[in-house]
């Protein structure tokens, strides 16, 4: 999608470090880290919020939670722990309207969130 900052990187308009790669998916450092590791986890096709999903694309968001749980083993943080999310819309906090799962680690977050 023209103008989406996400799909220019998945197009390669724009460099960034990807920390992960498939046919489906990249991985990348968050530029604002809100933890020790901040890693942000995108589908290469662009969907804008939550709300915009089809059932066609169970199987990709499933990847996305896979996809974090790799790299939290990889990272060595699977056992202390980490957290995934989704911010949707104004209220939610979400910035950039291409869909993204956060993985955050590397220090005790607090619960509830602000
Ligand atoms: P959200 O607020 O859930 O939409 O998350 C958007 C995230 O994208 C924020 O955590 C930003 O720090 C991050 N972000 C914005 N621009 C960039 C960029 N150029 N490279 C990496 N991460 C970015
Ligand atoms: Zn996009």
């Amino acid at each position: 999608m023209e103008d989406c900052l996400f799909c220019k990187f998945v197009s390669g308009e724009l460099k960034i470090e990807k920390i992960f790669e498939n046919k489906n998916i990249i991985a990348f450092n968050d530029i604002n880290p809100q933890s020790p590791i901040h890693i942000l986890i995108i589908p290469k096709i662009h969907i804008s919020t939550l709300n915009d999903l089809g059932k066609n694309n169970n199987v990709l968001m499933g990847e996305l939670f896979l996809v974090a749980s790799q790299l939290a083993k990889k990272n060595g943080i699977a056992d202390k722990g980490y957290r995934t999310i989704i911010n949707c819309n104004e209220y939610g906090g979400q910035t950039v309207f291409h869909i993204h799962l956060h993985l955050l680690a590397g220090r005790v977050l607090k619960w509830p969130p602000g």
